[in-house]
């Protein structure tokens, strides 16, 4: 309240053209890249998540970034999700990947210079600027590849970023420890991948519609956003329309959530 009547006495004080100064951008934007991608943009920093490319995928573009500080997050090593090659034309000289150690090992002599981070513990992206603060926390990779999920603090908000994880007991702790999040981006394509091994796979390899609106439940997310989804390929299988299903059981749990398309924007 107070700083509501500071605000005031100071648009009193100003002149007219002043205080009728156009609205600021908004603190934090988020784009939908292609499959799990996001970018989200505070202050001074860009920040890419899981970013690549592929021309096959609808609305793929290259990537681009307006603030002098980038880096990116990802979550595991695999092809759809960590392309350092795609980040290079965004990178500056003071731009990093920053991932968890084990990740870090499998991309030692790749294109882009590397921040290895443990587990729970704070990183600030830009140093300078501090526009992020970001955790790395637990996740399944349905392969057991190293992976982890992102807790994302920019922009006066928190946001969940969980790659393409199964669903596992870490998400409590997650919660109680960095929740609620203002937006969650979660996988919902349930996938199940045989890579030539002819035994059914036992469990969804990435979370189901179903158990990615009880983990929004469980993290406390007040609205997700469906990422890793509309894919597959032989030996990929995805559950059958697997928007349209996260969207029936969002609605009937009364999460809300915001289905972007590649390229859609989020203030
Ligand atoms: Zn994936």
């Amino acid at each position: 309240m107070l700083e509501l009547v500071g605000a005031a006495a100071l648009a009193r004080a100003l002149p007219a053209s002043a205080a009728a100064a156009p609205t600021p951008p908004p603190a934090l934007r988020f784009t939908r890249l292609t499959w799990a991608g996001i970018r989200l943009a505070a202050g001074e920093t860009t920040l890419f998540i899981d970013a690549t490319v592929d021309p096959s995928e609808p609305g793929s573009a290259p990537l681009q970034a307006s603030t002098p500080e980038r880096h990116a997050l990802v979550t595991h090593f695999h092809g759809d999700h960590c392309q350092p090659e795609a980040l290079k034309p965004v990178f500056n000289a003071r731009s990093r990947l920053v991932c968890d150690r084990d990740t870090a090992l499998r991309l030692g002599d790749r294109e882009v210079p590397l921040l290895p981070v443990a587990l729970y513990q704070p990183e600030f992206l830009s140093p300078r600027t501090a526009d992020f603060v970001v955790f790395a926390v637990p996740a399944s990779d349905g392969l057991g590849s190293p992976q982890v999920s992102w807790v994302i603090d920019g922009g006066g908000r928190r946001v969940f970023h969980a790659g393409d994880t199964q669903v596992h007991g870490h998400f409590w702790n997650i919660g109680r420890a960095y929740g609620p999040f203002d937006v969650a981006f979660l996988p919902i394509n349930g996938f199940r991948q045989t890579l030539g091994r002819t035994t059914r796979v036992p469990a969804p390899m990435s979370l189901t519609p179903e158990q990615a609106v009880e983990v929004a439940q469980v993290i406390g997310a007040r609205r997700v956003v469906p990422i890793h989804y509309g894919g597959g390929s032989q030996g990929y299988a995805e559950v059958p329309d697997a928007i349209g299903a996260f969207v029936k059981v969002a609605k009937a749990a009364g999460l809300a959530h915001t289905v972007l398309a590649p390229g859609a924007t989020l203030d």
